[in-house]
């Protein structure tokens, strides 16, 4: 390319206001919320990190897309729309929308698991885990040993274990339902899978005779970190890797928030006939008629759009380049981060930002409230008090401290990305100073939430 500048390869057409506060009114907001950055209001944030799901902004072809939804009970249009679309990128026979990702996980773990079965997955998403063990399987995770490792140059350390996946399918064959792996793994930091890795998981499974399915919530960033991070890839598009992905599972569960760039839905997709017809008698107990599936017609069409444009070139070099700029900037400027950088988020290490914080104090946590009482910056803590605590009430601290800055869809430019470094580099200045916190009360599940916390003594920053 002549010019390296990556632009946003969009205009915008409508603009949100963004609200400036004083860092006297976000001390007075994080107070009111209980020190705990999910029980903050909106209108107080600056720039909202803390998810990537349902947050992005559509495209006009979009917008125009849902003005021409049906919304015909049975037989809508707007459902072959969507319909076909999906067909075209996974090439699954069986299309079954739902209201968002974890309806559609609901629907077929408890159509395929049974009491006692075991579920591999490179890493299972929090949701994904639950329901499989609200199925009463067992959800196991099989990741690569570079996949839990802070920093690192494994370029696809979302990988699963091939070695481990075949002993668990020798030893326990029988009560392996179905196998998932998760594109981009998402709990180990938003990193790849690489073609080769789901090559070989899907060879182990056919050989098996064990379904694979794929979590495919990020397919299009995945496939985009495949073109530019396997070398025999380069040439490929998007959507050919994606399709070569999709064509060695036998199904898929996806939450369209994510890379069907759309604000609700998901989809459950198979080849399975006999499979699809329990699936969707599922669905109409707990979703709405298989044509709409707890989605309204406009919504089909929304995402129907999305999953294409999720798969555009110039979107995607976007999309990953501010991720990774972000971290390049950061690195230079001496701030631990999770390295390499991944799809949708980059992750602060907060034990090496905060060494002097004990576990038992949340390093993570307290970095995420200094983020946003210095900056505005509404980031998420991925530690030890979202994992620490045991379902038998015992605590135990997390492998790591992280907090996720999660980029929301062609929500935000590189003057944004620049002011996120600026506050980031200025709070990693003042690390020294930052003190941990305390739980004051939390409920026994999902605790981060809804959690109460203060300073664990007297005050944040000394
Ligand atoms: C978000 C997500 C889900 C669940 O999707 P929802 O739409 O939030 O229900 C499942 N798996 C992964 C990897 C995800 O990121």
């Amino acid at each position: 390319m002549k010019f390296q500048t990556i632009i946003e390869p969009f205009r915008i057409k409508t603009v949100e206001p963004i609200r400036q506060t004083t860092e006297a009114e976000r001390r007075a907001a994080i107070e009111a919320a209980h020190n705990n950055v999910f029980l903050l209001k909106a209108r107080d944030v600056l720039i909202d990190l803390l998810t990537d799901s349902g947050t992005g902004a559509m495209s006009v072809f979009q917008w125009s897309g849902m003005m021409k939804g049906d919304e015909s009970y049975a037989g809508a249009r707007s459902f072959d729309v969507f319909e076909k679309s999906v067909r075209d990128i996974t090439g699954f026979t069986h299309v079954i929308p739902t209201h968002q990702g974890r309806a559609a996980e609901h629907i077929l773990f408890h159509t395929m698991v049974r009491p006692g079965d075991i579920v591999p997955n490179n890493t299972h998403f929090d949701t994904t885990r639950a329901n499989v063990e609200d199925a009463g399987g067992i959800a196991l995770d099989l990741p690569i040993a570079e996949g839990s490792q802070a920093v690192s140059n494994h370029p696809f350390k979302g990988n699963m274990d091939t070695a481990a996946l075949e002993d668990t399918l020798e030893r326990y064959g029988d009560r392996v339902p179905l196998v998932m792996i998760t594109v981009t793994n998402n709990s180990e930091g938003g990193q790849p899978v690489s073609l080769i890795n789901v090559r070989e998981v899907s060879a182990l499974c056919r050989r098996f005779g064990v379904p694979l399915f794929i979590d495919a919530c990020r397919f299009a960033e995945n496939a985009w970190l495949i073109k530019t991070r396997e070398a025999s890839m380069c040439a490929r598009t998007p959507r050919s890797i994606a399709q070569e992905m999709f064509s060695l599972a036998d199904g898929c569960t996806m939450s369209a928030k994510k890379d069907g760039m759309s604000n609700i839905g998901g989809f459950l997709a198979m080849n399975n006939g006999s499979l699809a017809v329990k699936c969707r008698t599922r669905l109409v107990l707990t979703e709405g008629f298989p044509t709409y599936g707890g989605l309204a017609g406009y919504d089909l069409e929304a995402i129907a759009v999305g999953l294409n444009e999720a798969l555009d070139e110039d979107y995607l070099r976007y999309r990953i380049r501010s991720i990774e700029y972000l971290g390049e900037k950061l690195l230079l400027a001496g701030v631990p981060i999770v390295t390499p950088t991944g799809g949708h988020a980059l992750y602060l290490d907060a034990r090496r930002m905060l060494p002097h914080i004990p576990q038992s104090e949340y390093p993570a946590w307290a970095l995420s409230l200094v983020l946003y009482i210095e900056g505005g910056i509404r980031a998420a803590e991925i530690g030890s008090v979202m994992f620490g605590r045991r379902p038998d009430g015992s605590e135990h601290p997390s492998e790591l401290e992280l907090v996720r800055l999660a980029f929301p869809r062609r929500v935000y430019t590189q003057s944004h990305v620049d002011y996120v470094a600026e506050v980031v580099q200025h709070v990693n200045g003042m690390a020294s100073r930052i003190r941990g916190v305390r739980i004051v009360e939390a409920p026994p599940v999902l605790r981060h939430f809804t959690a109460h916390l203060a300073p664990a003594h007297g005050r944040l920053v000394t």
